[in-house]
Order: C-alpha cells, then sequence, then structure tokens
C-alpha cells in the first residue's frame, strides 16, 4: 500500500505539472516532495514494528512469513490496479502524462507550437509525394507579337512617365538559352533594345564565351521601362509587368535561364535570397534550369566577379551540350 500511495502522489504531481504548464493559474495545491527511487517506500514511524516486538507476540516461522515482501511483479499489478481506480475516479487519468504531452504538442499545426514556417519561394523547393515531380510550364497558343500587341502604349504602371522608348525582350524566339535583366538603362531607353549600353556589350562577351551569338539567345527585362534615374523598379512596378515576360518564357521554352542581378533573380524566383548565396546554383523555374548570376553593370563595377560569372556559365554550357 505505501508503494501504491507514493505511486499515486507522484502521478497527480505529474499531471499538476502540466496543468500549470498550460496556463491553469491558482492552483492551490500541496504536494508534499516525494523521494521515489523502486525501492522505496513511504516511511511511518507508526508501521515500524522491531523484529524484537515482534516476537513477543508470535512464533518465529510466523514472522518470516509477515515480513516477507512480495513478488515484484504481484506488488507492480496491484499498485497499477489501486493508481488507476483512484485516478478514474478523480478523472485525472483523461489528461495526458508528460511525456504523452510532448507528443500531443508536436502533433498540433507547427504555426502553434514554434511561429509561422516561411512558405516554399520556388517551385524546386516545394515537397513532392511523388518524387521529383516538379510543376510545368503552361502551354501557350500565343506569339511574341501577340504579347507586344497586347502590351500596346503600356502605361500600366508608373513607370511609362519617364521612358522614350519599351524596351521589349528580343533575339531568337525559339532560344535554349535566355538572359532575363531587371529594367532598361538610358541606353536601352534611347534606342529600344535591350542590353545595348556597356553592360550590354559585357553580356555579348559573356554569350560568347560559351560558343554562342547573341542572335542565338533570348533576352529581356522583368520591367520595360526606364526606372527614373535608375532605380532599382518598386515590387508593386514588377508584379505589374513581370507577367508579359512570364508569357514570353512559356512562348519561347528556354532549356535555360540566365537571371542577372539581385532584383531580376528575385522578381523571377519569387525569393529573397540574395544574389550572393544564391549564384551559381541552378534553381526551377516550372521545369526549366535557372541559373543566377551577377549583372553585367555590377561586373564593370567590380570585374573581380568576372570570374565567378564564368563559372557559371561553363555550368550552363555543360548542361545544354548534355
Ligand atoms: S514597365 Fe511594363 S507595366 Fe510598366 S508601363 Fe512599362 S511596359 Fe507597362
Amino acid at each position: 500500500m505505501p508503494n501504491e500511495i507514493s505511486a499515486l502522489l507522484a502521478d497527480i504531481k505529474e499531471q499538476v505539472f502540466y496543468l500549470k504548464e498550460l496556463g491553469v493559474e491558482n492552483f492551490a495545491v500541496e504536494l508534499p516532495e516525494i523521494f521515489f527511487s523502486p525501492k522505496s517506500k513511504v516511511q511511518s514511524p507508526k508501521s515500524e514494528i522491531s523484529r524484537e516486538k515482534l516476537e513477543r507476540f508470535v512464533p518465529a516461522d510466523e514472522i518470516l512469513r509477515k515480513v516477507a515482501e512480495p513478488a515484484p511483479e504481484v506488488l507492480n499489478i496491484e499498485a497499477n490496479q489501486t493508481r488507476r481506480n483512484l485516478l478514474e475516479s478523480t478523472k485525472l487519468s483523461r489528461l495526458p502524462s508528460l511525456p504523452k504531452r510532448n507528443s500531443f504538442l508536436n502533433n498540433q499545426p507547427q504555426e502553434q507550437v514554434k511561429g509561422k514556417e516561411e512558405m516554399p519561394k520556388t517551385t524546386e523547393e516545394i515537397p513532392s509525394l511523388f518524387g521529383d515531380v516538379k510543376q510545368k510550364l503552361p502551354e501557350s497558343n500565343e506569339t511574341i507579337e501577340d504579347i507586344r500587341q497586347d502590351i500596346g502604349n503600356c502605361i500600366r504602371c508608373p513607370l511609362w512617365e519617364g521612358r522614350t522608348k519599351i524596351v521589349h525582350s528580343n533575339g531568337n524566339f525559339q532560344a535554349d538559352l535566355m538572359f532575363v535583366g531587371e529594367a532598361p538603362g538610358a541606353d536601352e531607353d534611347a534606342s529600344g533594345e535591350p542590353f545595348v549600353g556597356r553592360a550590354g556589350q559585357l553580356l555579348n562577351r559573356i554569350i560568347e564565351s560559351i560558343g554562342l551569338k547573341r542572335e542565338d539567345v533570348f533576352i529581356g527585362n522583368v520591367n520595360r521601362c526606364r526606372p527614373p534615374g535608375n532605380r532599382q523598379p518598386t515590387a508593386a512596378e514588377a508584379d505589374t509587368c513581370r507577367p508579359f515576360l512570364l508569357r514570353e518564357i512559356a512562348v519561347v521554352r528556354p532549356k535555360v535561364i540566365v537571371v542577372l542581378g539581385n532584383t531580376a533573380t528575385q522578381n523571377l524566383l519569387d525569393t529573397k535570397t540574395g544574389i550572393t548565396k544564391i549564384r551559381g546554383e541552378f534553381q526551377d523555374y516550372f521545369g526549366i534550369k535557372v541559373m543566377p548570376t551577377f549583372h553585367p553593370a555590377y561586373l564593370l563595377r567590380d570585374p573581380r566577379k568576372k570570374r565567378e560569372v564564368w563559372e557559371d556559365m561553363k555550368k550552363v554550357r555543360d548542361f545544354l551540350n548534355k
């Protein structure tokens, strides 16, 4: 019986701790300290009868029978049964024990346990139940000309006010390789052609470094109008213009898109990861390989980064030559 009471007190104490952790307040429960070990008993001075006292009242063989401990398994079964009965009567058995409570918390929605998880940013990050199945680019039955007609004399975002010419994507409409930049600069705004200034000339050399010519590839920008003072397009401006580029990608269906610079990478892949972290590793855009690398304008400011772009372009070349 002392073992049963001890086990019961330990269980009640555990349940009280659990209720407190759940936020139940104003507990007026004073529980005695229990030093619980497999062999421990609740010590009661009244139950302690010395062997000498016993010998005065009962024969020696009777003493031996009475003081003999029951078999451990019998004791455990009886103790567990008594404990169960008491817990049932107090309804405490309906609460999960501490170890069970941990698994109960693990089964809760993640937001409740450790805050909101960041959503996946690219189609490649979406886990698939059936292996490497990714979303595919939808079929398109329009032409590049259709898209240009739809753009028309576009005033869908504020950038139209400062532009000289809309700078459409151009190049080979059936290219295996496409380049995507951020937005036109002054030279592009004046000519209506993407990548024609100094950065454009460097891009030509980058294309030639992998054995291709400019006319072999398709080149465009996320935004088609020059931002004032060459500032970065706002998120709203990028969101407004980007669908035209995505429709062109669906028409051209290149095998690889090289995305140039931080803004274009974040806009195309819908990610907040910076270019220095993400460059050099193929990403996925609806089944199309995307290689983020530095913008040629950045290379003009820091020519030491050309080596990294060269390494990235070798990966593109090797993929296209497979
Ligand atoms: S940047 Fe794009 S959406 Fe904005 S006005 Fe120019 S073409 Fe239209």
